[in-house]
């Protein structure tokens, strides 16, 4: 897609992160997994729907012999905003008994998502449990959470693009850019 696109009018001009950058970053993150997990029973994990661009691209990075599955929890829904309520849409298809679990997340803020998320997935007999996040928003941390792999720290502006939406709207936008108030306010 074209940086002339109309959803790019939608967004500050100064994109936050390029496609280039992210996939310069996936590729390292992806050699550091590759290490890390040789010889090991690895499942990835996407969390719907955010994370789908950035775990179809991780996990081609990753070169070991692996597992997927997939899990949706409630979003924002048209808010910009985290409610700290997290419910369960759609669960695994699959045991992640004895499995070595990735959260392949695409952006951590107040942290509630995955500290619940990782309690449940604990219960469940998982051998280990780590996220690699694309994005993370440290300032916004209201739980102690800490993810193994960062992609890139941002500061706390609501962004869209790469997976990542507003209202559904933004997530096949190429790069990451900040949304412009005036679209949500
Ligand atoms: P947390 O539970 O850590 O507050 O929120 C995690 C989820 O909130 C993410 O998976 C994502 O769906 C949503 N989220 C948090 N910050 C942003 C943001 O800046 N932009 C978008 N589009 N979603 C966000």
């Amino acid at each position: 897609m074209d940086k002339t696109s109309r959803l790019y009018q939608d967004i500050e001009p100064e994109l936050l992160i390029t496609r280039e950058q992210i996939a310069a970053r996936v590729k390292e993150l992806g050699a550091q997994i590759t290490k890390d997990y040789e010889g090991r029973k690895l499942t990835c994990l996407s969390i719907l729907k955010g994370s789908i661009l950035f775990f179809a691209d991780m996990i081609r990075e990753i070169d070991l012999p692996l597992t997927i599955d997939f899990m949706q929890t409630s979003s924002y829904g048209e808010d910009t905003k985290s409610s700290g309520v997290v419910r369960i849409l759609k669960d695994l298809d699959h045991s992640i008994a004895r499995r070595d679990v990735l959260i392949i997340e695409d952006i951590i803020d107040s942290g509630l998502t995955l500290s619940y998320l990782k309690r449940v997935l604990a219960d469940r007999g998982a051998s280990s449990i780590k996220i690699v996040t694309l994005l993370d928003k440290p300032e916004g941390r209201r739980v102690e959470l800490n993810a193994e792999y960062v992609g890139f720290e941002i500061p706390k502006a609501f962004v869209v693009g790469y997976g990542l939406d507003y209202a559904e709207v933004y997530r096949n936008l190429p790069d990451i850019g900040i949304l412009k108030p005036c679209i949500y306010e």
